[in-house]
């Protein structure tokens, strides 16, 4: 879930607030967003790597907010962090080299299928009470 807009590092770009699914952003003061409507973060992380600041933290607890401290996000590397292990951002390298999951999309369609099971038999009705 959504839980921090660092004012320092937020340049007032907009995109987190057109590219969030649910519109949970508002512009606020100088174009530095708001969460205004957390309730409603789908924990999808859109945000965070889009943003090109490194400004949004989103947390991986999606049914319940947690308490954050920039300070501490800074230190533990994690303000930015789904964007940077994506590989977005100047001076990075994309992993979508890296990302192996397609290879289990590929082995599921080519798994053989059950066969279609028979309809089951009517079963005689009992002796009437
Ligand atoms: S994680 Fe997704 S739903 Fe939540 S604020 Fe970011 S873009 Fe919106
Ligand atoms: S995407 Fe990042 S820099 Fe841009 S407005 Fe949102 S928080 Fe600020």
């Amino acid at each position: 879930m959504i839980e921090l807009v660092s004012q320092d590092r937020c340049v007032s770009c907009g995109i987190c607030v057109r590219v969030c699914p649910t519109q949970v952003f508002d512009n606020g003061a100088k174009g530095i967003p708001t969460i205004a409507r957390q309730e409603d973060c789908q924990t999808c992380f859109m945000c965070e790597a889009y943003c090109p600041a490194d400004a949004l933290y989103v947390a991986p607890e999606a049914d319940r907010p947690v308490q954050v401290d920039e300070a501490t996000l800074v230190a533990e590397g994690k303000l930015g962090k789904y964007r940077a292990s994506l590989g977005w951002g100047t001076g990075r390298r994309s992993t979508a080299q890296e990302d192996d999951s397609f290879r289990i999309l590929a082995l599921a369609a080519r798994a053989p299928t059950a066969p279609p099971q028979a309809p089951a038999a009517p079963t005689a009705p009992g002796p009437r009470p």
